[in-house]
């Protein structure tokens, strides 16, 4: 079986369409230039019946990216796909993301129709879409928890309307990777090498990233995710993680993307500049705190040899370089490295001086900044030496 799995990036439409991630059209475009360097294969640009801006985003990626794949996504009913396909015009190799749900708590609190009416539906919007571009994915809303035999069938139903990508998303983020996984190596022995089986998992158990691998390994082609993991409630399937898992453990899941790792920062970088949050401090990859070091058994062992403390090589996701933070955690070793980069060659008393006082200041501090070491290594110098009689 081919081992490219294809990056599906929903930044720009999931992500957005979450709480303090909203985006006007000029920061789309910005973001959308970045996630092309980044190398993503489909790019989601938004949602063009839910507003004018959704429509102008995805009509102003579609010129300034014409090579890319743009995908606009659509409910199965007849107006959004006839929007959708609208603006797409432009677009080189648009893409039809329509979706209906599936599972028996929407069918029948949210839609209230039969399992049969929504197939009809599903099969109808999908013929609609082919009706204008050869590129359709079908999207299963509520997948994970929809009866797996009914799945099934809409899957078959689909792919035989026309979708090349079907699409089992787990919407409330409530499945786990053994379950996901096997539901879907079910869907991907059904529809065989006709489609392509996609995943787009939430994050509200905290297993985006790992039922995304699991359905990876179960068949699935194509992953569903945002930069910095955003997107509705707990967000989506973080984009940096799930690349980098395939990238670090490539011993355990043998699979390659097209993303050039090295963007990875800058884009999280980007996101974050753009919309009202960044990622939290301890975020995998992308996070403040992710290659730094405070505590003084590790900063010792990773100025000995980086790789004792760190997995992945900083620079290769675009981070400057590892940060040593100063703090009360830390040892003689790194706060000597950290004075020789400051431009002092301190002797062995001057470096037990300065230790004392930065273990006392760090005590009612987070860590201490360079100017800070600066001025306690230049009082240190400072001191009279002790004049022998
Ligand atoms: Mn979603």
């Amino acid at each position: 079986m081919n081992n490219r799995v294809w990056i599906f990036d929903t930044t720009l439409r999931d992500g957005e369409q979450s709480p303090g991630c909203s985006m006007n059209v000029p920061e789309k475009l910005r973001m959308a230039a970045k996630l092309v360097e980044l190398g993503v294969d489909i790019l989601e640009a938004g949602f063009p019946i839910a507003s004018e801006g959704d429509f102008q985003a995805v009509d102003a990626v579609s010129r300034e990216f014409p090579w890319v794949q743009v995908a606009a996504l659509a409910r199965s009913m007849k107006l959004d796909v006839e929007r959708a396909a609208r603006s797409l015009e432009k677009a080189k190799r648009p893409r039809i993301h329509t979706f209906l749900a599936t599972s028996d708590i929407h069918l029948k609190y949210k839609l209230k129709k039969s399992r049969q009416e929504v197939l009809d539906a599903a099969v109808a919007s999908v013929e609609l879409a082919r009706s204008y571009v050869d590129d359709v994915e079908f999207s299963a809303e509520d997948g994970a928890r929809t009866d797996p035999d009914y799945l099934k069938q809409i899957s078959k139903a689909v792919v035989a309307a026309g979708a090349r990508t079907v699409n089992i998303p787990d919407t409330v983020g409530y499945s786990t990777p053994d379950e996901y996984g096997e539901l879907i190596g079910r869907i991907v022995k059904a529809i065989g090498d006709t489609a392509v089986v996609s995943v787009h998992c939430h994050d509200d158990l905290g297993l985006a990233v790992a039922n995304s691998l699991a359905a990876v390994r179960a068949g699935a082609r194509q992953i569903e995710c945002t930069v910095n993991g955003i997107g509705e409630r707990a967000g989506n399937c973080s984009l940096e993680e799930v690349v980098m898992v395939m990238k670090t453990r490539h011993d355990r899941y043998p699979f390659t993307t097209g993303i050039h790792a090295e963007h990875l920062f800058p884009a999280s970088q980007l996101l974050s500049s753009i919309i009202s949050f960044g990622p939290q401090p301890n975020k995998a990859i992308v996070g403040r705190n992710a290659f730094a070091h405070e505590a003084g058994i590790h900063q010792d062992g990773f100025l000995k040899e980086p790789t004792t403390y760190e997995i992945i090589n900083p620079k290769s996701v675009g981070v400057p370089e590892s940060r040593l933070v100063l703090g009360k955690h830390s040892g003689r070793h790194a706060l000597k490295k950290r004075c020789e980069d400051l431009g002092f060659d301190l002797s062995h008393d001057e470096l037990d001086l300065v230790y004392e006082q930065m273990t006392a200041l760090a005590d009612n501090k987070k860590g201490l900044m360079d100017d800070e070491i600066a001025a306690m290594a230049r009082r240190s110098q400072q001191v009279p030496q002790p004049v022998g009689d």
